[in-house]
């Protein structure tokens, strides 16, 4: 019997016993995708979809697992690992290292120079010029702009936090292009967080770690961008561990973009969290009215487009939180009108808008009773004591979650909150609504577990 064959039986008798004792729906939950990776002198290591399988396996199931892997085998297992790793990303490693391996083989040491590696390079929209300032954006401007006359003597590391379609990408790469403008001859290396795993998995699958370190240390400016996707990856948090203190100590220039703060990165090894903290840290928030109106306007410079202030308005008044929607909005109200040889009017855009606001409920967005099921699993509560009448903390406090969720995600109103969780008072909703609002600002670890559930609700 081959390895993996054991490895297989090994795991099935864990699934087969823990399916006896669980709900389907925590069953699937927590153990879809999970398996051995390997079993080595005396060490299992198992691998699980997210930190929440992980968490989970480890605190409720550690010791029953021990004791049937332990039943099966005449080795004396000796530990057992969670390590957060989806059958996707392993399947796909392992084909990209196959895959990379005959390509090498066929390429014989025939090198890529440096730089061939160099991953995306710089939006041309994404400048300084085309950048508008407001509220929500003044401080990562700011210390953008001062980046740009004195890299790596300033802000180092720069990390620019907040939400989708904010301006992150927009603001960091603005800083390439000035720095690029000035000093032709420095580099600048942009990378999404997903290129720079992809290159350093697919260097050392390689041996090829001198070049992937000749590529990333080589440059004055460093953009790495959306480095949430860095969790539960360890050994890459190492490569960019290493390349971070290499450019630091030289003075080169790093900026750093992420959904959310540092702190609230689960998973972020310490030693990572620690050099993030040691520069500017600055957030993005959503604009306001006037800068909403002032980014419009501009968007329809540049496109060569008029729009009556009526209709900026309307339009700027309807989209609220992301700047990426006014532009697609914009985009769309232009290419209806230009299609079909028409002068805007408010009626028409008034339609469009309604059009895209009615596709995207549609897509995606879970209702009210799988939300329910998503909470009840994650806290592993029956939904029967989750809609019931009793205040016990450990009940009331997962339900004020789902009532938040379905206020904040889902634009319930409070009646129907109410209605949803057994027949409760919308101001029960309501106090729960704001309660949460307040606990997510003063509790790192309830952010991060709402932060997950928002995942979760998205990722069905
Ligand atoms: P993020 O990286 O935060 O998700 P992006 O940088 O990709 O957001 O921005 C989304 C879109 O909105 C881009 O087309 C960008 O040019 C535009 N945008 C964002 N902020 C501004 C701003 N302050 N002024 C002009 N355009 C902006
Ligand atoms: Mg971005």
């Amino acid at each position: 019997m081959g390895d993996d064959e054991i490895k297989k039986q090994l795991w099935d008798a864990v699934l087969g016993e823990l399916e006896l004792t669980l709900s389907k729906a925590s069953f699937t939950t927590w153990l879809k995708n999970t398996f051995i990776i390997s079993f080595r002198d005396g060490i299992i290591t198992v691998a699980v979809p997210n930190t929440f399988s992980q968490a989970w396996l480890k605190q409720k199931y550690h010791q029953k697992i021990y004791q049937i892997l332990q039943g099966k085998t005449n080795e004396r297992i000796k530990e057992i690992s969670y390590k957060v790793q989806s059958l996707k990303n392993y399947q796909q490693d392992l084909l990209e290292r196959k895959k990379k391996f005959i390509e090498d083989v066929k390429k014989e040491k025939v090198e890529t120079p440096a730089g061939e590696q160099t991953p995306a390079s710089l939006n041309p929209r994404y400048t300084f010029d085309a950048f508008i300032v407001g509220k929500g954006n003044e401080l990562a401007h700011a210390a953008a702009q001062a980046i740009s006359d004195a890299p790596g003597k300033t802000y180092n590391p720069l990390f620019i936090y907040g939400g989708v379609g904010l301006g992150k990408t927009h603001i960091m790469q603005a800083v390439g292009h000035q720095i690029k403008m000035n000093h032709p001859n420095k580099k600048v290396l942009y990378a999404t967080c997903e290129q720079f795993t992809n290159d350093f998995i697919s260097s050392i699958s390689a041996g090829k770690m001198e070049q992937f370190n000749r590529v990333y240390r080589s440059v004055d400016l460093l953009l790495v961008d959306d480095i949430q996707f860095l969790t539960g990856k360890e050994g890459t948090q190492e490569a960019f561990f290493h390349t971070f203190n290499d450019l630091y100590q030289r003075d080169k220039q790093v900026i750093i973009t992420a959904d959310r703060p540092p702190k609230a990165i689960a998973t972020l090894e310490d030693r990572l969290l620690s050099r993030f903290e040691w520069g500017m840290i600055a957030d993005v928030s959503q604009p306001d009215l006037e800068t909403r109106v002032a980014i419009l306007k501009s968007k329809c410079d540049d496109k060569g487009f008029t729009l009556e202030d009526e209709i900026i308005q309307y339009i700027t008044l309807n989209i609220q939180n992301n700047i990426r929607e006014l532009e697609g909005a914009l985009n769309k109200i232009i290419a209806y009108h230009q299609l079909n040889a028409l002068e805007p009017t408010i009626e028409n855009v008034k339609k469009i808008l309604f059009s895209i606001s009615e596709s995207s409920k549609k897509s995606g967005a879970i209702n009210a009773k799988q939300l329910i099921d998503l909470v009840s699993d994650f806290y592993n509560l029956s939904i029967d004591e989750l809609l019931g009448k009793s205040r016990e903390k450990r009940l009331a406090f997962p339900r004020q979650i789902i009532m938040f969720l379905l206020r904040e995600e889902l634009r319930f109103s409070y009646p129907l909150i109410g209605q949803e969780l057994g027949g409760r008072d919308h101001t029960t909703a309501m106090h729960a609504y704001e309660k949460i609002g307040r606990v997510i600002e003063a509790d790192e670890k309830v952010r991060q577990e709402i932060n997950l559930l928002k995942q979760k609700m998205y990722a069905q």
